[in-house]
């Protein structure tokens, strides 16, 4: 069956056809690990995971490379401001590579909660310094860069086109819509390729430029090219990347070896906080700990994904994530019905559902419709194992746990909210009303309801 995704190069939902069907090659632009990552950002990596897990339906191999930015970058998407990085460094103490290390454990453990399947290659900036030296010097040789007393820019002017994803007119810029702090860059749109480090600069390489270190978009062109070749079939990351990153990594790409890197790119869209931006510059940001911490599972937060498309944004509320919880456990629920149902389904039955899944996730992954047919599956009420059996492929692809036994309750309230309780308990059988009363707090905190009763106590979310 054919595979549909919006390409944002050709603005199109385009047919995919792979540069070679042996096997899929797939990049995406990884975390800057100077910070939580949030559940905004985990939207971006849940819609990396469903676009790799749609392409091993369709039964091909893939190879999927991210890189994790752990040399930071500059405050703001252009070259100014301070590095991201080492601001965060300064604010924790910390050496950049302890503050890198730190973040990277705690996304990949974000992932791994949230069945987000580790790509084949993860690759960090800072293991692949000379990969970067050596796409720059090419980039000089074929004549698209130039240095300056600080820097090596990109002169994107060479280019016969900048501005191909996201439609930015160079002549509009030069009318000077945009300050240009830098009088050495020959066009406003350059951006550095590697930057001169000032003496105090703590991360910085021995380069043919002196002490120095890399500008935001070359890791991506040089680990995508290492990893993938000069050509790849898929780009993703979130929709802010469109006008400043992946337009620079074309034009990179392009400057090196004339090629646009990948042939679709996949951008998802923002999930917003209170119908507004949710990011780290911002600070209004929400962490999975967050969700698990109130009880819930991790995974409630991947079904509220499904929700929508990736292309529309999806408004965060508390209330959204309680209907998935419900959601989920309702899905789960209706899954070992099907396990211990023998109802003799007809295999026609199976494929027409198998057939309208499949449909579904091609369609550039619509998954509010796979999940209808999901639920369709789980509300048929002739009970059967063959039907557990197709919940078992659908969620090769949802990845929601379906065959987890979700009505045991102690599988759902967290540790610390069975530890405030017992807690509470023994301040109760010391008659430490107030202590009592405290503890009672702290558990509603968490999302929790107790109520006591003979036996001890019971907890309600
Ligand atoms: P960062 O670590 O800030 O470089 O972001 C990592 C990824 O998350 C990038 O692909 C961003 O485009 C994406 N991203 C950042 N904020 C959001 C958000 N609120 N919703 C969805 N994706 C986001
Ligand atoms: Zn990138």
């Amino acid at each position: 069956m054919d595979i549909y995704f919006f390409n944002t190069l050709t603005k199109s939902k385009d047919k995919f056809e792979p540069l070679n069907k042996e096997e899929i090659r797939m990049y995406s632009c990884g975390p800057t690990v100077y910070k939580d990552a949030s559940i905004g950002n985990m939207r971006t990596y849940i819609m990396n995971d469903i676009i790799r897990r749609t392409i091993k339906y369709n039964g091909y191999k893939i190879k999927h490379v991210m890189n994790i930015t752990d040399v930071g970058h500059l405050v703001s998407d252009a070259d100014e401001g301070e590095d991201k990085m080492l601001k965060s460094a300064r604010e924790m103490q910390k050496s950049p590579y302890e503050i890198a290390t730190y973040y990277t454990k705690l996304f990949m453990e974000d992932l791994a909660k949230l069945n987000v399947e580790t790509p084949e290659v993860v690759c960090k900036a800072t293991e692949h310094i000379e990969d970067m030296i050596k796409y720059v010097q090419k980039l000089l040789e074929n004549g698209y860069a130039y240095e300056t007393s600080t820097a090596i820019y990109f002169d994107v002017s060479k280019l016969d086109e900048y501005g191909i994803l996201s439609g930015i007119k160079l002549e509009d810029q030069k009318a000077g819509a945009r300050v240009d702090i830098d009088q050495e860059k020959r066009n406003p749109y350059d951006f550095a390729l590697w930057i001169k480090a000032k003496p105090n600069h703590i991360m910085k390489w021995e380069s043919p430029w002196g002490l120095s270190y890399p500008g935001w978009h070359i890791e991506c062109s040089a680990m995508g090219q290492k990893y993938l070749g000069e050509q790849f079939d898929i780009h993703t990351g979130g929709i802010d990347l469109i006008p400043t990153h992946h337009e620079n990594e074309i034009a990179q790409s392009k400057g090196a070896c004339g090629k646009i890197p990948a042939k679709y790119w996949i951008h998802g869209e923002y999930l917003l906080i209170n119908g507004g931006k949710m990011s780290k510059s911002l600070n209004n940001v929400y962490l999975l700990k967050d969700i698990t911490q109130k009880g819930y599972d991790p995974l409630t937060y991947r079904l509220f994904t499904f929700s929508s498309s990736y292309r529309t944004k999806l408004n965060f509320t508390w209330e959204a994530i309680d209907a998935s919880q419900k959601a989920l456990d309702k899905l789960r629920a209706g899954y070992q019905k099907h396990l211990e149902g023998d109802f003799d389904v007809q295999e026609e039955e199976i494929a027409k559902y198998e057939d309208a899944f499949h449909k579904a996730i091609n369609d550039d992954l619509n998954m509010p419709l796979a999940m209808s047919v999901v639920w369709d599956v789980i509300k048929n009420p002739n009970k059967s194992k063959k039907f557990a059996k197709l919940l078992d492929k659908f969620d090769t692809v949802l990845a929601l746990s379906l065959n987890k036994k979700s009505n045991n309750k102690a599988d759902k309230i967290p540790d610390e909210v069975i530890r405030l309780a017992e807690e509470r308990k023994i301040a109760r059988d010391n008659k430490n009303w107030s202590e009592s009363d405290r503890l009672r707090d702290e558990i509603l905190a968490l999302g929790y309801s107790i109520k006591d009763s003979k036996d001890g106590y019971e907890l309600h979310r």
